[in-house]
């Protein structure tokens, strides 16, 4: 593994995935090839109440969007996160000692990052909530982190992992603040933390505001466990995170799921649409690697689809009560 670990020059960990990058981009095909696919990548954009849905027909990304993601398919393959995996043209930066920041071959942003555990463990965020909260501040310079859950359309659910892509790329980074002020319900507001439950009409969602790391991964704790025995769930409760961290300090966003993959995707023939939504997705940039799916999808569509993979309003409602006891 060791020959896989690229050294920066900038101690800025966002600078330095930049240099990453330019260099991963001349040194490793794939990641060439995934990036010359991106300039032929079109998006069409849907106008909400108060904020844009993009749809980008993205044919590398079919790899990840039919992804087998069951136990017997994910046992029979080898690993793609873990260090001794890794194609020897792969590099990556080491963070905390505990993850590599790498350069992802099947971008949708333009610059496109996998951070995964060094160790091979489940796709679980309890626990790495710290690391979370570390990590999108150190790549805030150019960076939002995202993650997204085992059954939310992490493409590894087998191995520990986070990403990142550019600020301000997945419309909800810039949208929030009016979507706060039009949709927000307040949850709790104290010194350090600021709770609100969002229902934009097509989401539900609960963000956390905070400029205190210590307040705030004690805060994301609390909420996930309750979440958890509100779904009533042995494993993760279904779930995308968005972490952005600004000049007010950080805001998580929790994207609240009822299910992994709406009905379209499982329908056939003309009625078919592959879309299988994850963070990205959700954050208002809406993958289909098939152009006739591109072309096809309408605004009624991704209203459906959105409807069916989150959770209901009446959720939210009981969600918001729970959490604001817990403050
Ligand atoms: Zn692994």
């Amino acid at each position: 593994m060791m020959e896989n670990i690229f050294k920066p020059k900038s101690s800025d960990l966002g600078d330095a995935a930049k240099e990453l990058l330019a260099e991963q981009i001349i040194e490793w095909d794939l990641l060439a090839s995934g990036n010359k696919s991106l300039k032929s990548i079109k998006v069409k954009k849907f106008e909400f109440e108060g904020f844009d849905i993009k749809v980008q027909f993205n044919p590398g990304r079919m790899v990840s969007t039919a992804a087998k993601v069951d136990p017997k398919s994910i046992k029979e393959r080898k690993c793609f996160l873990c260090p001794q995996n890794l194609p020897p043209a792969q590099k990556g930066i080491l963070y905390q000692e505990k993850y590599i920041v790498l350069c992802n071959p099947f971008p949708i942003f333009p610059e496109h990052f996998t951070i995964p555990g060094l160790e091979h463990k489940p796709q679980v965020i309890k626990g790495a909530f710290p690391a979370l909260i570390d990590i999108s501040k150190d790549l805030s310079k150019y960076y939002t982190v995202f993650y997204n859950g085992p059954k939310c359309g992490a493409s590894a659910p087998d191995h520990f992992h986070f990403q990142a892509g550019d600020k301000n790329f997945m419309p909800i980074d810039g949208e929030y603040e009016n979507l706060k002020s039009k949709f927000g319900q307040p949850v709790y507001a104290g010194g350090d933390i600021t709770i609100t439950a969002i229902d934009d009409t097509l989401r539900k969602m609960i963000s956390f505001e905070s400029a205190d790391k210590a307040a705030l991964a004690a805060a994301l704790d609390k909420f996930y466990d309750k979440y958890k025995e509100i779904a009533a769930v042995e494993a993760e409760p279904m779930l995308n995170i968005l972490a952005f961290y600004g000049e007010k300090g950080w805001r998580i966003l929790f994207l609240l799921r009822e299910k992994h993959r709406p009905s379209h995707y499982f329908r056939e023939g003309e009625d078919q649409i592959l879309l299988s939504p994850a963070s990205v997705d959700l954050g208002g940039v809406c993958i289909t690697p098939l152009e006739k799916d591109f072309n096809k999808i309408t605004k009624e569509n991704l209203i459906e689809i959105f409807s069916e993979v989150f959770i209901s309003r009446e959720k939210l409602d009981e969600i918001k009560k729970e959490t604001a006891k817990l403050f």
